[in-house]
């Protein structure tokens, strides 16, 4: 056996398998180079998923017949002139793209080079246009060609010089989401750029250029992640982030729809996913997912684009300030809008009560807006609204947090309100409780409309937030049981539980060993007292620990903790609340960070202004 040199063609192939995996691996380097070209425009035309045609125009810089001659070899590429791999301002830098898709494909190009002087979009206006084809690997020569300025590149039969690779692609519906997806981040990142995408003859996206950021995000990923997006800006050592945080309330059961781009470049990155969790830990149930679109501006020689050869992998030099920064930028947007709950919610139950529409839609389309997004109007909001002087108030609200006596549920004096109480109660946000109904709802009446909330939701998120403050305080208030409660638990329970003691002791829980199989409680947190079923709250803590133990950060572990025994500290739906104590939680959510929704992610209240009411019965 002799070592040998392989012939160029198949390290070309070899290299493909890396570059290209899969039709979108190709247009995504193939929008790529249009985007360092300075297009206006990329129209991208697919056929079979892009497994028998691809198509790509752009009305960029175009290449001279030399550059077009090398641009297809290896290696050849006119964006690193200084040969400086730690300060790269393209996408593309490796010169490797059209060579590997060359390799294993049928490709033909057609360009005319941009003139000095000459804008994109000003077709037909640069030099001479050329065309060249390569067929599995093999180029002919140069041809003049017939071409507006920009670049048009065609690949017919991807993959066919590399059966394996064919064999391995998976349906063209598949294929095409695949392609769909490529396009959807880079327009994301690029809106300043019109992009459009067909497949088999259909136009199946089309975003035209904006210079809003959010417009094209709410193209991309819906009008209710445009609705209901918190603009995000943050700064570190140089390093900026920027972009879109959904509200908690407009979450989904994938990570999928959490986008990270550095430098202008998509990035499927670890570091995001856990950074996201973190962020909203408290105000997301695990399993639900939040939307977002993060942007970093970071410095080129901080971070290397360099580690993989689609360029979908970065490399931080200081992660850990990355994560911070992330994490506490999403943090702030969250808890500034605490109080916000998705209007896409109020908007599907107010879809849900409309009675039959003669004309079916036009309720939905009217003008979006999100609820209190005006907040600081409200005169009194900006004060501490819990510090009114008002005695009875501050009793009630105390109430709350104590155990009902069975007997005084039946019959709660539905305390009559003064008007004056009322106008005052209504001037504020979640406005005047004015009934109860099904023992859960409270509907309340504000200047704006119609407010009504969950009761439990509302009240399991007050309690958290209560435990929160008292944890970072004090410490949380204990209350010490007479006689201690036994709970038997499974042996591998009881270990679990143990291990974590220490936390549980600091959230007021004092736990011993009984046995192998069952724990003594010797005190709960006050708040629970008298109000929580005990061994079901230690199972429930079991639950959270198994599925939690690799949680990453302490703070989060103690908070989905701290979430459990809140879910057991809050007033049950079925709770008979009178006047006093449904104001006072309307104003305690006032107060309250993220009272917009429960730990869980479900929205606290709904709204409905009285516009909304009054197109409901067809008065607007
Ligand atoms: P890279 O993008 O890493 O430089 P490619 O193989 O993708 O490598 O492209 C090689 C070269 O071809 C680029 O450096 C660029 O000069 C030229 N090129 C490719 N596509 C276009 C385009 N759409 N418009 C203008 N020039 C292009
Ligand atoms: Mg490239």
């Amino acid at each position: 056996m002799r070592i040998r040199y392989l012939p160029e063609t198949l390290i070309n192939q070899i290299a493909a398998g890396e570059v290209v995996e899969r039709p979108a691996a190709a247009i995504k380097e193939l929008v790529e180079n249009a985007i360092d070209a300075q297009a206006g425009r990329i129209d991208i035309d697919i056929t079979h998923g892009g497994k028998s045609k691809i198509v790509i125009s752009d009305d960029g810089i175009g290449m001279s017949a030399e550059d077009l001659n090398a641009a297809v070899d290896r290696h050849a590429t006119s964006k690193l002139p200084d040969d400086d791999l730690l300060n790269i301002k393209n996408l593309g830098f490796r010169g490797e793209a059209l060579a590997s898709i060359a390799a294993v494909s049928r490709l033909h190009i057609q360009t005319r080079e941009r003139q000095s002087g000459g804008h994109s979009g000003q077709s037909g206006q640069g030099g001479e246009a050329w065309e060249i084809s390569v067929e599995g690997g093999k180029k002919s020569p140069l041809k003049p060609s017939a071409h507006p300025q920009g670049t048009r590149i065609t690949i017919s039969d991807l993959f066919y010089a590399t059966p394996a690779r064919l064999k391995f692609l998976k349906t063209e519906r598949a294929e095409y989401l695949a392609v769909k997806d490529t396009l959807q981040r880079l327009a994301m990142a690029y809106p300043h750029i019109s992009f459009t995408l067909t497949h088999d003859g259909q136009r199946s996206l089309n975003y035209t250029a904006t210079l809003d950021p959010i417009s094209r995000m709410a193209s991309v990923l819906g009008r209710d992640f445009g609705e209901n997006a918190i603009p995000i800006t943050a700064e570190r050592d140089g390093i900026k982030l920027s972009g879109f945080a959904g509200l908690p309330t407009l979450h989904r059961g994938t990570a999928q729809y959490q986008y990270l781009f550095v430098n202008g470049r998509s990035v499927k990155d670890k570091l995001l996913t856990g950074c996201v969790r973190a962020a909203y830990a408290d105000v997301l149930h695990r399993g639900k997912h939040p939307m977002v679109a993060l942007f970093i501006d970071i410095p080129a020689e901080q971070v290397d684009v360099n580690v993989h050869p689609a360029k979908a992998e970065v490399r931080f030099q200081e992660p850990a300030t990355i994560r911070g920064l992330i994490i506490s930028a999403l943090k702030h947007a969250i808890h500034a809008n605490g109080f916000d709950t998705a209007s896409s919610v109020s908007y599907a139950a107010l879809g849900a009560i409309k009675p039959q529409p003669p004309s079916s839609g036009a309720l939905l389309s009217s003008s979006p807006r999100r609820s209190y997004s005006s907040y600081a109007s409200y005169p009194s909001y900006a004060g501490n609204v819990g510090n009114t002087g008002n005695a009875a108030l501050a009793e009630a609200q105390q109430n709350l947090y104590e155990p009902l006596p069975p007997s005084a549920r039946a019959e709660l004096p539905q305390t009559e309100q003064s008007a004056q109480e009322n106008a005052q109660n209504e001037a504020f946000p979640l406005g005047a409780a004015r009934a109860q109904i099904h023992e859960n709802y409270i509907i309340a009446q504000s200047a704006a409309g119609l407010v009504i909330v969950d009761q439990h939701a509302a009240h399991e998120r007050l309690v958290y937030e209560r435990f929160k403050a008292q944890l970072a305080q004090s410490g949380i208030e204990k209350q010490g049981l007479l006689t201690p409660e036994i709970v038997s638990l499974s042996e591998d329970a009881v270990h679990n539980l143990l291990q974590h003691k220490d936390h549980l002791d600091q959230m007021g829980l004092e736990i011993e060993a009984f046995g192998i199989d069952a724990i003594a409680v010797q005190s709960i947190p006050a708040l629970l007292s008298g109000r929580a079923d005990i061994a079901r709250l230690i199972k429930d803590l079991c639950d959270e620990i198994a599925e939690n133990d690799n949680a990453d950060l302490l703070e989060e572990r103690l908070n989905a903790l701290l979430s459990t025994m809140a879910c057991h500290g809050s007033v049950r739906s079925g709770r008979r609340l009178n006047v006093e104590e449904m104001n006072a939680l309307l104003r305690q959510m006032e107060e309250t960070p993220l009272s917009g929704q429960c730990n869980h992610g479900r929205p606290t209240y709904v709204t409905l202004s009285l516009k909304e009411i009054e197109k409901l019965f067809g008065r607007r």
